[in-house]
């Protein structure tokens, strides 16, 4: 399989390979497969007996078909262990008529496990395919999540080495507590005296300072990155909702709708891949928190980001720029149109696409917000009603896709994508409950005497672990970090 810029104007394609090692193509565009990629009849007859590493690295081999059978399957095996993943990497529970993909077993509780667990090793093994020199340092500004999945995705796996970025006051006590105690001999974590912004534009500045990838290039490395343009990202995302689908026991003809609480837009993307390459997939359901870009792009045709930035209870959906969705315009309306609408947006705030295209994204893609309160509600009704407890992030999806069937009547089934643990979040689950609000572990004790479940080990065990990196720096000094 062949890949191609987003923004590409002429016939250059790149190798799966070098689409994982470079992230983003050197016109500032997103790759993408050349080819629709399409799964044989019976695919998800064939995968339905396999364990969830198999059925992944089944999906894989479609996308990465320059990386040999076995070597996917082996990554694939070390990636979704039951030293990662005690439970099956990606469980549907049935709540109801609903089902619920749960993407939040793994080692730091968040979906993002999914993809991160298995994106260093497609690295790694990509450095070596392509006879690169040097070794990759990866640069991670994070608000939380995404750090310590990265952290963990990416310990100890060779030619590699990680350094993450956090705003010291900016995360919560378990965030902060699981990146200080992170292990590994290829980790540096630091917590900066700023916020999110001035890390992420600090990190920006470091990787496109010449200074710096020199500086960084007499060390023999190269920077890179392990956030979600990177299509070693995306792949692994799609794979599990091809395992819930086939673990849904679906009836001859039947089509599943699916909700997805998004953000970056990256996991609601790997969802409609899984429909474009013949899976039996009916609507897409973006939903979003009050950061509402995508309900009113998707209802209007028109995305801007000029609208004030709230910070919810979702923090990881908090987000007023999906940088997927540029792959997604892609294939509704091509290179030359999408290179003008990311143009627009980085010059003027936003963009606005022409009736067809949007008639076309209509089709497959719905889109609906939930506020902090609405989602609240969610989370009682649905554990009052039928003792299923959801996190924030879940609570979004799950107001969206009521809001649908209310607003369409239409009767398929759906998947709602669970994306956090409850305990990740306790504080605010604790509050949509009813219980007296804590700070984060207490509020875990306080979650699991109320609802008689365990607060996940991953949780516990970062309680009591050693602290590690308990550095901070200013702003000013991550560029000298940065490049050693
Ligand atoms: C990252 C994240 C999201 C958003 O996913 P995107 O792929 O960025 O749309 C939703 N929920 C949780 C818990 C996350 O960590």
């Amino acid at each position: 399989m062949n890949y191609i810029s987003t923004r590409s104007t002429d016939e250059t394609t790149y190798t799966s390979p070098e689409v994982i090692l470079y992230g983003i193509a050197p016109d500032g565009g997103l790759f993408f497969p050349c080819k629709n990629v399409a799964f044989h009849s019976g695919f998800l007859k064939a995968i339905k007996k396999m364990p969830y590493y198999k059925r992944a690295s089944a999906v894989l081999s479609y996308y990465l078909d320059d990386f040999e059978g076995d070597c996917l399957t082996e990554s694939c095996k070390k990636a979704y262990s039951k030293s990662k993943f005690p439970l099956t990497p990606a469980p549907v529970s049935f709540v109801g008529r609903d089902c619920y993909l749960e993407l939040y077993h793994g080692p730091t509780c968040a979906f993002k496990d999914l993809a991160l667990q298995l994106m260093p090793r497609l690295l790694s093994m990509s450095i070596e395919k392509t006879a690169t020199p040097c070794n990759a340092k990866i640069l991670v500004a994070t608000s939380g999540d995404t750090g310590k999945a990265a952290l963990e995705g990416f310990k100890d796996v060779e030619r590699v080495e990680i350094t993450v970025f956090y705003p010291k006051d900016g995360v919560s006590e378990i965030q902060k507590k699981q990146m200080q105690t992170q292990k590994g001999k290829n980790v540096t974590v630091y917590g900066v005296d700023g916020n999110f912004d001035d890390c992420q534009t600090a990190v920006k500045a470091v990787f496109t300072s010449e200074k710096a990838i020199e500086a960084l290039a007499e060390n023999k490395k190269f920077f890179s990155s392990a956030n979600s343009i990177n299509f070693g990202r995306l792949v692994p995302q799609v794979a599990y909702y091809v395992s819930a689908l086939a673990d849904m026991n679906l009836s001859e003809g039947e089509k599943v709708n699916i909700t997805v609480p998004t953000g970056n837009f990256g996991n609601i993307l790997a969802a409609y891949m899984a429909k474009k390459a013949g899976m039996p997939i009916g609507k897409l359901i973006c939903a979003s928190n009050k950061n509402n870009v995508l309900t009113d792009f998707f209802n209007t045709g028109v995305y801007d980001k000029r609208r004030e930035f709230y910070v919810t209870a979702s923090p990881s959906m908090d987000i007023l720029v999906s940088s997927n969705l540029e792959r997604l315009l892609f294939l509704a309306c091509g290179s030359n149109k999408t290179t003008e609408y990311m143009k627009s947006l980085k010059q003027n705030g936003f963009f606005s696409v022409d009736k067809d295209t949007l008639s076309l994204l209509q089709e497959d893609f719905e889109a609906f917000y939930a506020d902090d309160r609405q989602a609240f509600e969610k989370i009682k009704e649905v554990y009052e009603k039928s003792n299923y407890l959801m996190d924030t992030h879940t609570a979004v999806a799950s107001c969206g896709a009521d809001m649908y069937k209310e607003k369409t009547g239409d009767q398929s089934r759906m998947l709602i994508v669970s994306t956090a643990s409850p305990y990740k979040f306790a504080p605010d689950v604790c509050k949509a409950l009813g219980l007296p609000v804590k700070d984060g572990f207490t509020a875990c004790d306080e979650l699991s005497t109320y609802t008689g479940t365990p607060i996940p080990k991953q949780i516990n065990t970062v309680r009591t672990a050693k602290q590690r990196f308990t550095e901070s720096i200013s702003v000013s000094q991550i560029k000298s970090v940065a490049v050693k």
